[in-house]
């Protein structure tokens, strides 16, 4: 019933302190060790159930278990090992500031695409040469990253699509499909995949059979 029984590290522990959450919510108790179990998740929760943390921590924990080589330097494409896809650019912010408290003082490199001004796009850029491990993003953005060779989904482990109701009645599905279609390309590591969404009607039930191996299903 703490966060400490869950076996996440020592740094994410120490952060998950400071930022004083103390006991893990309905979601978290469940999807948590799901995850850091290995398996892949389908869950579904509710905008305020604390999903958010559900899924960044067992990827920061299992960055942080097992780093990835560093990025060779001077390349214009991005690496990231994780991969969080996201319906709207409030909700990708938020998603980032989440992640980026946990990932506090640990050196996970977490940046936020979506969307919006070219001068944000620009800086967006410059913060994916610096590097990144955690990306969040939304469909049609990453979209043009990867079209442009900005962003490479050779080296991910993990991918999270995060309110996949909402990202299918946007319009999003060719977008994703697309998106997972380049991670599945040889060399394909292991990767696993959490689905959340609030509602599971019969084209999120679809999506899960096509993304995620044998997957567990969770309902809060
Ligand atoms: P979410 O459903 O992920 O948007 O989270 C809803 C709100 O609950 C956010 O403001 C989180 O910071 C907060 N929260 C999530 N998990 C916990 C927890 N275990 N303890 C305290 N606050 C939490």
């Amino acid at each position: 019933n703490t966060f400490a029984e869950i076996d996440l590290g020592d740094a994410l522990n120490q952060n998950i302190q400071r930022c004083k959450y103390v006991k893990p919510t309905p979601v978290q108790r469940h999807a948590i060790p799901i995850v850091v179990a290995g398996r892949d998740l389908m869950a579904c929760a509710q905008t305020g159930s604390g999903k958010t943390a559900a899924f960044c921590f067992p990827i920061i924990s299992g960055i942080l278990k097992s780093r990835p080589p560093p990025r060779q330097r001077g390349s214009r494409t991005a690496y990231p090992v994780a991969l969080i896809l996201s319906p709207t650019r409030e909700l990708s912010v938020q998603i980032h500031e989440e992640a980026r408290k946990f990932s506090y003082q640990t050196g996970v490199r977490v940046v936020v695409a979506y969307g919006g001004a070219p001068i944000h796009q620009q800086l967006r850029l410059r913060e994916l040469e610096r590097g990144v491990e955690i990306l969040v993003a939304t469909p049609g953005r990453l979209m043009d990253l990867l079209e442009r060779a900005r962003v490479s989904l050779q080296m991910i482990r993990y991918l999270a699509l995060d309110e996949a109701d909402r990202m299918l009645d946007m319009g999003f599905e060719p977008q994703i499909r697309k998106i997972v279609e380049q991670m599945d390309m040889p060399p394909r590591g292991v990767r696993q995949t959490m689905l959340f969404s609030a509602t599971f009607p019969k084209e999120i039930q679809r999506l899960a059979s096509d993304f995620l191996a044998d997957y567990i299903f969770l309902a809060v």
